[in-house]
């Protein structure tokens, strides 16, 4: 079945340019000028390439709106002509699977593309977890601990369903940092030693000796099987 790409781009050159090659590696592109037009025509796509700055709505506004939206687990890809440590980090914070900068090659954007689609499909963990008293259901996004809806952001709940779903595994940080946040993340290891502490506090796990989220020395992290 063909895969539909969401085009949201208000630059025509640009749209163009995208729509051509995307076309020509086999996507169904749908492209929008606007984050209006956009919004409506998310139902059925499989993946978004959203501009950063577009008219009538910035991206990054657009992008949470989608997370806290039925839409929130399509993967987004965002474009923009801000290259700054902190617009990357507000991207991917505000739910962006993976960034590139303006000017970018088509040949590079459709690599990346493919490579979300990949994850996406593959990776994503489905349906309803049990780990002890820890319950996920991973197509509502759903929490909850000893009958107590937890809240989570989307980071915490998606590494929290990743380890769930591979108990007794263990994944160093930057395979959680594939994995969970979808891109190479330099330097951002410390980002999910963050992300495991707020998950621990949730859990009411002890650091030093935990119930749920163990540290494995010099390897990384587990969901353990047993809790
Ligand atoms: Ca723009």
């Amino acid at each position: 079945m063909a895969v539909t790409v969401l085009l949201v781009e208000d630059e025509t050159s640009v749209r163009e340019a995208v729509r051509f090659h995307l076309e020509r590696s086999g996507y169904v592109v749908r492209a929008c000028a606007t984050a209006l037009e956009g919004w409506e025509s998310l139902a059925g796509a499989d993946v978004v390439v959203l501009d950063w700055m577009l008219p009538d709505e910035a991206g990054i506004a657009w992008l949470r709106r989608l997370r806290d939206s039925s839409f929130a687990g399509l993967p987004v890809l965002m474009l923009t002509a801000r290259a700054s440590e902190m617009d990357r980090v507000e991207g991917l914070d505000a739910g962006a699977d993976d960034y590139l900068t303006k000017p970018f090659s088509a040949a590079e954007l459709a690599a990346r593309v493919r490579a979300l689609l990949r994850r996406s499909s593959g990776e994503r963990p489905r349906g309803a977890l049990k780990v002890g008293l820890l319950e996920l259901n991973l197509d509502a996004g759903f929490a909850a601990f000893n009958s107590s809806e937890l809240h989570l952001t989307r980071r915490e709940f998606d590494l929290l369903a990743f380890l769930a779903a591979h108990p007794g595994r263990v994944y160093s940080r930057q395979e959680l940092l594939d994995k969970v946040w979808g891109v190479d993340f330099i330097g951002g290891e410390r980002t999910v030693d963050q992300h495991i502490t707020q998950l621990r506090a949730h859990l009411g796990d002890e650091p030093s000796e935990p119930t749920y989220l163990e540290t494995v020395r010099g390897k990384g992290y587990r969901m353990r099987a047993d809790p």
